[in-house]
């Protein structure tokens, strides 16, 4: 399950191939944190920092400084022959229920719901990635999706 989840690195909106940094954090403890930057020293554009890496590269994925690929598919969703609106719908609904699932099994740690978790909380970063997508792609704004098809 976890390894369908694992996105691609898009290009940056330069052209620029982008690479993925590993970083100590602050507080220097072992912990590391991740993000993801252009190749391109000139470029210097660079996403937000995420704990774990398949994050960090959907923090860049859904920023408007990577490029969005022409295809899009959510390794666990089908949203084949959808409308925009349809596919904000559904990725709302599937955001809304993955956030009851975690604060579920926030209440309930353990090693098996700590996996579960992990992958949760990357299907957020998913769902995340793909409304902005779709949001470029169709060029429409939060809330303005029903004018789409009208
Ligand atoms: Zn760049």
């Amino acid at each position: 399950m976890l390894n369908k989840l694992k996105p691609e690195i898009n290009f940056c909106s330069c052209g620029c191939e982008a690479r993925l940094v590993k970083e100590k954090g602050a507080n220097g403890r072992g912990k590391f944190r991740y993000y993801v930057q252009c190749l391109d020293d000139s470029c210097g554009n660079t996403a937000s920092e995420a704990p774990f890496p398949w994050q960090a590269i959907l923090e860049w994925n859904l920023s408007d400084k990577s490029e969005f690929p022409d295809d899009f598919k959510l390794p666990f969703m089908n949203l084949t022959g959808m409308s925009a609106e349809e596919m904000q719908s559904s990725m709302q609904q599937k955001y809304q229920q993955i956030e009851k699932e975690i604060e579920k099994l926030q209440g309930n740690r353990n090693q098996k719901n700590n996996e579960r978790l992990k992958i949760l909380k990357l299907q957020l970063s998913w769902l995340r990635y793909g409304q902005s997508w779709v949001k470029d792609r169709f060029g429409i704004e939060d809330g303005f999706c029903e004018a789409v098809n009208s």
